[in-house]
């Protein structure tokens, strides 16, 4: 017998059970042999705290506090150049203004990043303050947390359906029999079936398959401190990693969950935006992946009890901000659960919670 089931080992999953585990007795569930199979084994790791919509704005920028504390420490500065192209002088100020950046001359641009080509390039715009996230730190952070408060972590273990009875769901899973008092929704993809898993209407939280590149950098060019890149409304990006580039088309296509890769012509696309802006070629592909981006209809993240349903929680639609939006999020949620005063005011709640659908 456990209090909280928590459904899916992502980093949705993990920091729910981090916050709520120090209180209640927490069991997770996780499909796969290894928790941060899907989604959030496959990010690009970036925190940018003016990207996403008004909502989730608020969530990046209430986690930033926690992801810079001095004795967490899981950002490293990177910094984002946007570079507008003939043609794109529209789109560049949307994006520059949206992202917070402040433009930049051609000449400022090219001490950030030495390889920039000159041609066709006609705007930059930067901020400094980007970081890269070190997710795989804070992913055991969080796992950390919730193993030392005696919360239960199985591996390989699939909820296949749940009923409510006498105030207590009865959990099938493809290891055995549990029950509990309450029951969180940390699908990823897989939300809205694991609710209908549990009898619970689904919300409408569709994935979208998102792809990355890991490029060779050509010998004697030092990419290592190069800010992130980013292609005109949201077309492409690519960013240092480990001496190397990943290199995203961030492709948006909608799918079914599933165990997603990357196909190569999406990949050669983005790999060829990126071509257009650098002065050397790059042809090494030393690996790729995909992985599923979920959205709610509305874009805004979906935290907090069902509507018809006060002991099912969901933590789903983190689209792509699960990581930088991963300590707010899952501080509401556990206060909600929890029944403590929350952080974010009422205007950003409403717009978080399931009864808004
Ligand atoms: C290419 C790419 C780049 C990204 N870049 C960034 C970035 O730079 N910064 C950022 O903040 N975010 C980024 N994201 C988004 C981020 O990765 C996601 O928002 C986050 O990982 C979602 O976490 P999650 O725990 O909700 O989902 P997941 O990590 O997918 O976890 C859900 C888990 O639930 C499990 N599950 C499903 N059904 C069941 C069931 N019935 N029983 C038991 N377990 C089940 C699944 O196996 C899965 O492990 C990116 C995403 C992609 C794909």
């Amino acid at each position: 017998m456990t209090d909280v089931v928590i459904i899916g080992g992502g980093i949705a999953g993990i920091a729910a059970c981090a916050q709520i585990a120090p209180h209640l007795k927490v069991t997770l569930l996780e499909a796969e042999p290894e928790l941060c199979y899907h989604s959030s084994g496959r990010s690009a790791a970036t925190f940018i705290e003016d990207y996403g919509n008004r909502v989730t704005k608020e969530l990046n920028k209430e986690s930033l506090t926690f992801l810079k504390s001095e004795s967490q420490g899981f950002l490293k500065k990177r910094g984002l150049l946007l570079i507008g192209k003939y043609g794109e002088e529209k789109e560049f100020q949307t994006d520059a203004g949206d992202l917070g950046l402040a433009h930049i001359s051609f000449d400022e641009a090219f001490q950030l990043l030495p390889s920039l080509k000159q041609e066709g390039i006609t705007r930059q715009a930067y901020r400094p303050d980007v970081y890269d996230i070190d997710t795989n730190k804070l992913f055991e952070y969080y796992r950390k947390i919730a193993l030392e408060n005696g919360a239960q972590i199985r591996k390989k273990t699939k909820l296949i359906g749940a009923y409510l009875q006498n105030n207590k769901w009865k959990i099938k899973s493809s290891n055995g029999d549990l029950s509990a008092s309450i029951m969180i929704n940390a699908a990823g993809a897989w939300a809205d079936q694991v609710a209908e898993f549990c009898g619970i209407s689904k919300l409408n939280i569709i994935p979208y398959k998102r792809s990355i590149a890991r490029m060779q950098a050509p010998k004697g060019v030092d990419v290592q401190n190069w800010p992130m890149l980013d292609g005109v409304g949201e077309t492409w990006y690519a960013k240092p990693d480990a001496g190397n580039l990943i290199i995203s088309p961030a492709d948006k296509q909608m799918v079914s969950a599933h165990d997603a890769w990357a196909d190569d012509a999406t990949l050669a696309a983005g790999i060829q935006s990126f071509q257009g802006v650098v002065n050397f070629p790059i042809n090494r592909m030393l690996s790729n992946w995909a992985g599923l981006r979920s959205f709610a209809p509305d874009e805004n993240l979906v935290i907090g009890p069902d509507k018809n349903n006060s002991s099912f929680f969901w933590f789903a639609g983190q689209g792509g901000y699960g990581f930088q939006t991963a300590a707010a999020a899952s501080q509401l949620l556990s206060d909600l659960l929890l029944e403590k005063n929350v952080s974010v005011d009422s205007e950003i709640l409403e717009a978080l919670l399931p009864g808004r659908f």
